[in-house]
C-alpha cells in the first residue's frame, strides 16, 4: 500500500482507495497485520500495536517476534496450532497472552485468514488482533464465582462442614472405590439426644450454637483427610470412613462421645450428667456387586434407632452384609 500519487486517473483512483483502507485499518481498535509466508516476516502491522503493547510497529520483524512476545504457558500450544493450521491452509483463531513492553500481559484474540495465490499455494497470512482482556477478566470472575457456588452448594450454611449433598456424592464414590478394591467402608450416624428439650430450655439460637459446637467437635474425631464429617440434617450428623472396618469405626464413635463428654455442654434436663450427649449408629460393609448404599444407610439408621431405644448416649453397631 503506497499512498504516493501516480499519473493515470485509474491508479489515482486506486491510491485514494488505498488511503481510505489504510485509514480504516489503522483507526479500528483491532490491529491488522500481514505475514509473508515464504519469509515468515511481517509485511505489515498496524501502528495501533504500540498503544496496546508498547512495542513499536517496526519492532515486529518476523514470526519469532510474535512467538517470543507471548506468555510462555501459551506459546507452544498457540504457535504449534497456528503453524499447523496455516500449513493446512485453514483460517483459524487463537487466544493468548501477549507480553507488553513493561512486562505485563494483554489477552489477545488473533483471527487469521490464509491468502493463497493463483495456484492455490499459501502466499500470506493476514489477520486482526483483538484486545480481549476485559472479556477474559469477566470469564475468570464468572469461573471463580462458579467454583465458589459449587463449594457453597456442598457446605452446610450453619456449621460450615459438609452437607448432605456432599455426603451423598462422597458415599457414591467411596462405595464404588471400596467395591472395586474389595475394601470395607464404615458410616456413623449421630443424633443429639433430647435436643427438642434443649431448644425448649435454652432457645433456638443457643440450639443452633450447640449444633455448631458439636459439628466442630466431631470434625476433631477423624484423622484421615479422606474421612468426611457432614451434617445429615437437623441435629443429625454422619461420618464416612473409607477403607475402614468395624473395629476402627467403633473406636472413632467412642472418640466422638469422649470428646463431646469433655466439651460438657450443659443440658439441665438430660439424665446423662446434665450434659449434651449423642447416640450413634455404626455400620461397616464391604460392598458387593448387588449391594446398595441406601440399604446400608438404612441398616446404620436402625442401629441409631436401637441406640435411642436402649437409653441414648450409646453406640450400636452392625457389620453390613455384602
Ligand atoms: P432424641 O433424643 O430421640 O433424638 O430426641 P430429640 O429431641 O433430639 O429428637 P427430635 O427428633 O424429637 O427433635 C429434634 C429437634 O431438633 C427438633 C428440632 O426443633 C431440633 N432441630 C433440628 N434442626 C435444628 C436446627 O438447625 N437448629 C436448632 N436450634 N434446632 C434444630
Ligand atoms: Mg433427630
Ligand atoms: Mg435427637
Amino acid at each position: 500500500m503506497t499512498p504516493e500519487s501516480s499519473s493515470t486517473p485509474d491508479t489515482n483512483h486506486l491510491n485514494s482507495d488505498d488511503a481510505v483502507y489504510r485509514t480504516l485499518l489503522e483507526s479500528t481498535r483491532a490491529i491488522p497485520w500481514k505475514i509473508d509466508w515464504a519469509t515468515k516476516r511481517f509485511a505489515y502491522i498496524g501502528p495501533q500495536i504500540e498503544a496496546l503493547l508498547g512495542w513499536r510497529a517496526d519492532s515486529w520483524v518476523g514470526v519469532e517476534d510474535w512467538a517470543m512476545r507471548m506468555h510462555p504457558e501459551d506459546r507452544d500450544d498457540v504457535v504449534n496450532f497456528c503453524v499447523s493450521q496455516s500449513q493446512a491452509g485453514v483460517d483459524h483463531e487463537a487466544d493468548y497472552r501477549a507480553l507488553t513492553k513493561d512486562n505485563g500481559y494483554v489477552w489477545i484474540r488473533d483471527v487469521v485468514h490464509v491468502v493463497r495465490n493463483g495456484q492455490g499455494e499459501v502466499e500470506a497470512l493476514v489477520g486482526f488482533m483483538f484486545d480481549i482482556t476485559e472479556r477474559k477478566k469477566t470469564e475468570e470472575k464468572l469461573l471463580a464465582l462458579q467454583k465458589e457456588l459449587e463449594a457453597l452448594s456442598f457446605k452446610d450454611g450453619l456449621t460450615n462442614i459438609a452437607n448432605r449433598r456432599q455426603f451423598d456424592a462422597s458415599l457414591e464414590l467411596e462405595w464404588e472405590s471400596a467395591r472395586s478394591n474389595g475394601l470395607s467402608l464404615s458410616v456413623l450416624l449421630l443424633d443429639i439426644d433430647f435436643f427438642k428439650q434443649y431448644n425448649d430450655l435454652y432457645g433456638h439460637i443457643q440450639g443452633d450454637g450447640c449444633i455448631v459446637d458439636i459439628a466442630r467437635t466431631l470434625s476433631l474425631a477423624v484423622d484421615s483427610p479422606r474421612d468426611l464429617v457432614a451434617r445429615f440434617g437437623g441435629e443429625e450428623f454422619v461420618i464416612l470412613l473409607p477403607q475402614t472396618g468395624l473395629p476402627v469405626a467403633l473406636k472413632v464413635a467412642e472418640r466422638c462421645q469422649r470428646l463431646i463428654r469433655k466439651q460438657a455442654i450443659a443440658h439441665a434436663q438430660s439424665p446423662h450428667g446434665q450434659c449434651v450427649t449423642v447416640s450413634i449408629g455404626v455400620g461397616a460393609v464391604a460392598p458387593g456387586a448387588h449391594s446398595r448404599p441406601s440399604d446400608f444407610i438404612e441398616a446404620v439408621d436402625r442401629q441409631l434407632y436401637a441406640a435411642k431405644k436402649n437409653g441414648r448416649n450409646r453406640i450400636e453397631a452392625v457389620q453390613g452384609s455384602a
